[in-house]
């Protein structure tokens, strides 16, 4: 029989990796969503070769002091929670303290901070099978900047299950799209070889919303899409839903928020189905951007480690809200309104 023996650190995480960092795409979704979480109001998000060569984020948000910077990339370390009780009732959208060491161990990551506007911060990044901190000085304005190259070069196995370039960034821009739908007003720009392909202003009043949707969904969704805001149960639904003159072919422009996270849940997708039933024919699907607010300490997200998955105490609750809020609606709605557009 082989001994017990507890893993080294890289190899720790590596595994834990396996579960969050599948392809380029989910690095960005974990590095916009801790810019997001630092209160950043500009986010910049460079990437070359699909993300494949090195991504990098920058945010202009809190920074990290230099004393925490080796936690940063430690596993199992955050700032965002400290007791059990805050698991209850979780107010930011990253909690497990483990995106950045898992990224970390699968890549060679060099993460740059400055909390103050002296232009002067701290860059770490870690060395080793125990992955040690290596901290040195470096030029950052207030912020922090996350660089991430030659992803999966030590796991040969995951690195094969990358597709080419182009469809990488294309998983990789549908996250950026989500983020900057449930942010709008943080500024976003996405750079792929040198080549600006996105700038987005912060959006703050309704025009500006929706030239951000316009840029994110396209104009004939904002041409076709029904905006809505109601409150019930404490909870409020709000965005906009596409008429059912505007169905589509697939069920590719779905975004359903809770508390800023989009998630994909059979509650929802079930009760938005049966909201829809009555006016979309057979076999087409509905569009739509929705948020869901509700109070956090009723539903569960620490379901799994990339937290797609949520689970609400009142499972019926939800299901009535969502139902009830888009059927009343499309009920408002006529639909030989509008001609028959989309695809
Ligand atoms: P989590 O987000 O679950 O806490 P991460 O591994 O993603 O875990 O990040 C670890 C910690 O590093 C965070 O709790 C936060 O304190 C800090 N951090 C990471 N990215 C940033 C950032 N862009 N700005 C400020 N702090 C950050
Ligand atoms: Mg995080």
């Amino acid at each position: 029989m082989a001994r017990i023996a507890l893993l080294e650190a890289r190899l720790a995480n590596q595994i834990a990796a396996g579960e969050v960092v599948e392809r380029p795409a989910s690095v960005i979704k974990e590095l916009i969503e801790n810019a997001l979480d630092a209160g950043a109001r500009a986010i910049d998000v460079h990437v070359e070769q699909g993300g494949l060569a090195s991504l990098r984020v920058r945010d202009d948000g809190d920074g990290i002091a230099q004393d925490d910077l080796p936690l940063a990339l430690a596993r199992h370390a955050t700032s965002k929670i400290h007791h059990v009780d805050d698991l209850e009732a979780v107010a930011t959208l990253g909690f497990r303290g483990e995106a950045l060491a898992s990224i970390a161990s699968v890549s060679r990551l060099t993460l740059t901070s400055s909390t103050d506007s002296s232009g002067l911060g701290w860059a770490v990044r870690t060395e080793g099978r125990e992955m040690s901190a290596v901290v040195q000085p470096a030029r950052h304005p207030r912020g922090t900047s996350v660089e991430v190259r030659d992803l999966f070069f030590n796991t040969p196995a995951r690195r094969k299950f990358m597709r080419t370039e182009a469809t990488e960034f294309r998983h990789l821009e549908e996250v950026v799209r989500r983020l900057a739908l449930v942010s709008p007003q943080v500024s976003f720009s996405l750079t792929h070889n040198a080549r600006v392909l996105w700038q987005l202003k912060p959006a703050t009043t309704e025009a500006e919303m929706l030239r951000r949707l316009s840029h994110i969904c396209g104009p004939q969704f904002v041409a076709a899409a029904h905006p809505l805001d109601q409150e019930a149960a404490g909870a409020r639904l709000h965005g906009w839903l596409g008429l059912p003159t505007f169905s589509r072919a697939q069920a590719d422009l779905q975004y359903f928020f809770v508390n800023g996270r989009m998630v994909r849940d059979k509650v929802v997708s079930h009760a938005v189905r049966q909201a829809y039933a009555d006016v979309l024919y057979h076999g087409r699907h509905p569009a739509f951007v929705l948020f869901l607010d509700i109070d956090p300490g009723t539903v569960d997200v620490n379901v799994h480690p990339t937290k797609h998955e949520v689970r609400f105490r009142e499972q019926r609750l939800v299901h009535d809200l969502i139902y009830r809020g888009l059927h009343r609606a499309l009920a408002e709605v006529r639909p030989d309104d509008a001609p028959p557009t989309g695809s």
